[in-house]
């Protein structure tokens, strides 16, 4: 499946960050990616389960997704327009000679960790 590849690199690079940054805990993941990655929102939600469910530092974190609409420029009049995954001519001139500005990005906005000093630690006082 190719959502749990994703959410595999996406949670290594965010433990690491989170490792890196003191914490004790992930506590969420912002993602944002483009409509035409066609990725499935769901199986990355239910990868992200199955891949936080049995690590203690990731269990219980929650993934915050952000879907970036794809964006053209028609080659013919120049016209940047947003569309779906589907319907990539032109609304303008209907021109079928289009180039893709966006829409194929899979980014880690942020990540929200937990920290010893921030309180919220029951279990080393
Ligand atoms: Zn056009």
């Amino acid at each position: 499946m190719h959502e749990l590849g994703i959410i595999n690199g996406v949670l290594d690079a965010s433990k690491k960050a989170a490792v890196d940054a003191g914490a004790t805990k992930l506590v969420a993941v912002s993602l944002s990616y483009g409509e035409m990655t066609e990725v499935i929102e769901d199986a990355l939600r239910f990868a992200f389960e199955a891949l936080t469910e049995d690590d203690p530092f990731l269990k219980g974190a929650t993934l915050n997704l952000n879907i970036i609409k794809p964006k053209s420029r028609c080659l013919d009049c120049g016209h940047e327009f947003e569309h779906d995954r589907f319907h990539v001519c032109c609304p303008q001139c209907e021109s079928p000679m289009t180039q893709l500005l966006c829409g194929r990005e899979m980014n880690i906005d942020s990540i929200e960790v937990e920290t010893p000093e921030e309180g919220d630690n029951k279990a080393n006082r």
